[in-house]
């Protein structure tokens, strides 16, 4: 059960630092069906991770708190991100991802196992609209919209450095728009639409502030992968132009 006190709205609104909501976002109990579903998974396991010790909590961002560049996905998988405990850790989505940021010298290793391999984001953040691992990859509008409050507050707290944000899929698009709105800026009527490569400014609501980018990608998900909806350089691209958008070096 969820206090008035621990709701994300009101969570997430005290924290002043990214660790400071991120240390709140992992006691994060909104969701019931989510909190069973993450809780049941982490019991049970996967018979390949046997002997692992799973997270089984909501998965915070990961990557420096002066970020130029937010990648938002969906949410972590049941046996990646919800074992390891870090965004995009633990599964062929997020192996496909943290290489390409390698590649693009953004990213300290190419292989990432877990939360104690070292891994070292450079100007870069990872994140997700939905912070706990759902059934069949799909959270509900009601649970997309019960953790938003964590998203704009993470956003709000990069907004000094943030420039550009890459959103991974559809369902990303519509949660991450919103919660931008939340922290800050101007997102057109009507919505801009999803697109692989898309891009749209966002002004800031603040005269003065720097506007914002938001790029379009397919999920890295296996699926689009395997399908060939989404390849390795066509997931480089969209990096690397939200990367140079957003002032940081890249790697040619
Ligand atoms: S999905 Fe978000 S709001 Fe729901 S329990 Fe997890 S962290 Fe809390």
């Amino acid at each position: 059960m969820c206090t008035a006190e621990d709701h994300p709205a009101r969570a997430a609104a005290r924290a002043r630092t990214t660790a400071g909501l991120d240390a709140r976002l992992v006691r994060c109990r909104a969701c019931p069906r989510l909190v069973a579903w993450r809780e049941e998974t982490a019991r049970t396991g996967r018979a390949a991770f046997r002997g692992q010790e799973y997270w089984g909590r909501p998965v915070p961002g990961f990557g420096p708190p002066d970020a130029a560049l937010l990648i938002s996905g969906l949410a972590p998988a049941a046996h990646g991100g919800n074992r390891t405990g870090r965004m995009f850790t633990g599964d062929r989505a997020g192996d496909l991802l943290y290489a390409t940021l390698y590649e693009l010298g953004l990213a300290s290793r190419e292989t990432v196992t877990g939360r104690d391999d070292g891994l070292e984001l450079y100007g870069v953040r990872v994140t997700a609209p939905v912070h706990c691992a759902p059934p069949d990859n799909r959270p509900t509008p009601g649970e997309r919209d019960a953790c938003r409050p964590w998203l704009a507050r993470e956003a709000r707290l990069l907004r000094p450095t943030l420039r550009s944000v890459v959103v991974l899929g559809g369902f990303g698009w519509q949660a991450a728009l919103p919660a931008l709105a939340e922290a800050g800026w101007l997102v057109p009527r009507p919505r801009p639409k999803f697109g692989h490569g898309v891009r749209t400014v966002l002004a800031p609501a603040s005269p003065g502030d720097p506007p914002l980018t938001v790029f379009g990608s397919y999920h890295v998900s296996q699926r689009n992968v395997f399908t060939g909806r989404l390849t390795r350089e066509m997931l480089r691209e969209v990096l690397a132009e939200a990367a140079r958008t957003a002032g940081l070096p890249v790697a040619e």
